[in-house]
């Protein structure tokens, strides 16, 4: 299904790079002139801000175009996009330049390679002609080599490089395309491949590294390459028996593996691609997409059952001299053990990786933070992206007001921390989850990092409210009286900031567990968001989780749960337990035992996910909801009485199946009667911004239908576009709801 797109909305930009004094705003006037826009385009240190409204074509258009006529000299860096509402500008004017902006919003994210660079490491005699460490004023990294500020060579990872003559020169040369890239190299003067084996021994270098590597992928066996900001593993996407021995030792069972395609094209053979994803590959920040699959001749265990797949495109001269030379796909997955955060440090990766891994490409410039590779979906015509890393942090969302000198240190699972320093929030790239002592060490590390690289004492440390999250003991070292914020009040929050949403609004906020203020696991709310607080004014109806957590890895749990709930012992079918195993259960739901009470929504789509018959057990957090996301079939119906009480839901799902109803259609009637629950809710409340957010909203169709079901009611509906409606989305709400205090 898809949605129309908005009759009118407002575009807001912000474009980073050499953009100041290049004629780059009479050239916006002009533009934003010709298509009829109205809006404002205005200076500030941290980079070029416009926001233009009209049509919706125009504004697509004026997307378009301004990175393709800008002016000669102007080069982008970076261009963040977000849709809002209209607010009714009269015509089209130059604002005075804002002096508004603190040092921290110059520190720019990694970008992709650019074509300048491009053509010269593809040249035969150029110097750089494949030089795997080439970049310009206009791309290379930024965020993984900076220590701290301001931003010269001498506090980046490159101070172990003195340039050689020839590249003094072009740093020093006001017109050259290098006029101060701080991280300017050449092979002569500039960092090294090498090429080891687990125990660490040089086999080759330089030059002879990367063919050597490249055997060693076209071999079958798998690779650790050293990338921007930490390790991947590399293996060849065609071949069943690599990318099975990759999941074997990394110890992952069917999470989908991301895929890096040698080209566009290569993309467009492998998936269906949009104009508007083509752009998301192919934009500076170069984030991994889910896009779906067509046929093709990929390995089956590269995502298992899976009718997407998340592609990159290379996004450094080392990975575009590797796909050229292999010219097949390969699968580029974070170079870690599970849920771990990614190995930075060459040494750290020979230990850490060294079972995994056949051969190590290494390089000596040293990644100062970890950044994994971002990804988006596109969801409803506009991007959402669902793990913010490189190419996006630390770029700052700008709120309406200031803040107060807030850290908030986020959640537990996929785990951001955020500070704010003004108007501007800078979020952490995405640290994993704080389970493990590296992905805890990473937590640690991002704080530390605000404070050396922005100049950041905290005023307030925000945390959620659940007491036995590491983050927030960590806040209660840095805290006597941290601001406990609720989890779910704090998803609400993010979304209404980063759409500039202001209250009152109906949040309907859906994930897999949040803290409630009753001690009791949330995750199906609806809250009302006023100017100081919120209440929660509906919720779904509440069940027991046999085993608590246990119940992530098996939604069939989730399912005796919601069973238990309507019918008792009675159960009106068999989950596949054994007879010891349900009756250990059935007992522990009698007495109230280890099953805590729940409203999620999360466990929810999981308890459909076993009833269907689709799956009774998940190797990994999400992957039962996204299969029933997956199965659902064109079907404009719902239950009867769908409503926050699931119990006509569920009793139709079990109707369905006995009357062997297709599991496609099942699945489709179940997401439609929860977007109904929605609605019912909405018309009770009554107010009209209807804020979607929580990890549930990174399904498509309950998001999208539900954006098309509100918006027929006369609803406006928001979603999440840069920050993610996961709880990596959770530190931005923090921050914001520590300001109300
Ligand atoms: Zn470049
Ligand atoms: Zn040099
Ligand atoms: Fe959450």
């Amino acid at each position: 299904m898809t949605v129309g797109r908005v009759a009118e909305a407002r575009l807001r930009l912000v474009i980073r790079g050499a953009v100041q004094g290049v004629g780059f705003r009479p050239f916006v006037y002009r533009l934003a002139r010709t298509l009829r826009l109205s809006g404002w385009v205005c200076n500030s240190p941290a980079g070029v801000f416009i926001e233009v409204e009209g049509a919706a074509e125009a504004l697509e258009a004026f997307h378009e175009r301004v990175s393709h006529e800008k002016p000669p000299r102007a080069s982008i860096q970076s261009i963040e996009h977000a849709l809002l509402d209209p607010v009714g500008f009269g015509g089209f004017v130059i604002r005075e330049s804002e002096l508004d902006g603190c040092a921290g919003a110059l520190v720019m994210s990694d970008i992709a390679t650019c074509v300048c660079c491009l053509r010269e490491i593809f040249a035969p005699g150029d110097r750089r002609f494949r030089y795997p460490f080439t970049n310009c004023t206009n791309c290379g990294p930024r965020y993984s080599i900076i220590e701290a500020l301001p931003y010269d060579r001498a506090n980046t990872t490159m101070k172990h490089f003195a340039m050689c003559a020839r590249c003094r020169r072009e740093y020093d040369d006001p017109i050259d395309r290098r006029f101060h890239a701080q991280p300017n190299a050449c092979p002569e003067c500039g960092p090294t491949l090498e090429l080891l084996d687990p125990s660490g021994r040089t086999l080759c270098a330089a030059n002879e590294a990367l063919p050597a590597a490249a055997e060693v992928v076209r071999d079958g066996r798998i690779l650790a390459l050293k990338g921007l900001g930490g390790f991947h593993l590399v293996a060849d996407a065609r071949n069943e028996h690599a990318v099975r021995r990759l999941r074997e030792r990394k110890n992952r069972e069917e999470k989908p593996f991301a895929l890096m395609a040698e080209s566009l094209e290569r993309a467009r053979r492998l998936c269906d691609v949009s104009a508007f994803e083509e752009m998301l590959l192919q934009s500076p920040e170069a984030p991994i997409v889910l896009l779906r699959c067509r046929d093709s001749d990929l390995a089956p265990s590269v995502a298992p059952g899976n009718p997407y797949l998340g592609v990159m495109l290379p996004y450094t001269p080392l990975h575009h001299l590797l796909m050229a030379e292999l010219g097949f796909p390969i699968v580029a997955t974070s170079g870690n053990l599970s849920d771990e955060p990614i190995c930075t440090d060459n040494a750290e990766a020979l230990a850490r990786l060294g079972g995994i891994a056949d051969l190590f490409l290494v390089h000596d410039r040293p990644v100062v933070r970890r950044v994994d590779d971002s990804v988006v979906r596109v969801m409803a015509d506009r991007a959402m992206i669902l793990r913010r890393a490189r190419g996006y942090a630390p770029l700052p969302t700008t709120l309406n007001r200031p803040m107060p000198a807030v850290l908030a240190v986020g959640a537990h699972r996929k785990s951001t921390t955020a500070i704010a320093v003004g108007r501007n929030v800078f979020i952490s790239q995405h640290l994993g989850d704080l389970e493990t002592p590296q992905a805890f060490d990473a937590f640690r590390e991002s704080i530390a990092g605000f404070e050396k690289l922005f100049g950041f004492r905290a005023a307030r440390v925000a945390c959620d409210l659940h007491p036995d999250y590491r983050s927030t003991r960590y806040a209660e070292t840095l805290s006597r009286s941290p601001v406990r914020v609720q989890h779910h009040y704090a998803h609400v929050l993010s979304c209404m900031a980063e759409n500039e949403v202001q209250p009152p609004v109906l949040g309907v906020s859906w994930d897999g567990t949040g803290y409630g203020l009753d001690g009791t696991i949330w995750g199906g709310e609806f809250l009302r968001v006023h100017e100081g607080g919120f209440e929660r004014v509906a919720h779904l109806r509440t069940f027991r989780l046999p085993g608590g957590e246990q119940a992530v890895r098996e939604p069939r749990r989730s399912a005796l749960g919601v069973l238990y709930e309507l019918f008792g012992e009675n159960l009106p079918m068999d989950l596949g337990f054994c007879a010891r195993e349900l009756e250990t259960l059935l007992v522990m739901l009698k007495k109230g035992v280890n099953s805590p009470v729940t409203s999620s929504a999360g466990r929810l789509f999981d308890a459909a996910t076993a009833m269907i018959g689709l799956r009774q057990r998940s190797s990994f957090e999400g992957q039962a909801a996204m299969e029933l996301e997956f199965a659902v079939e064109p079907c404009e119906e719902w239950y009867d009485g769908a409503a926050v009480d699931w119990e006509s839901i569920v009793r139709g799902v079990l109707d369905d199946r006995g009357r062997g109803v297709a599991p496609g259609r099942i699945a489709a009637r179940f997401h439609n009667s929860l977007v109904e629950a929605i609605l019912g809710v909405a018309r009770n409340v009554g107010e009209e911004p209807i804020v979607l957010t929580g990890g549930c909203f990174q399904n498509k169709h309950l998001t999208e239908r539900a954006i098309h079901r509100l918006r027929e009611d006369g609803f406006r509906p928001y979603w999440h576009q840069r920050v993610p409606p996961n709880d990596g989305g959770i530190a931005l709400g923090q921050v914001v709801a520590s300001a109300l205090e």
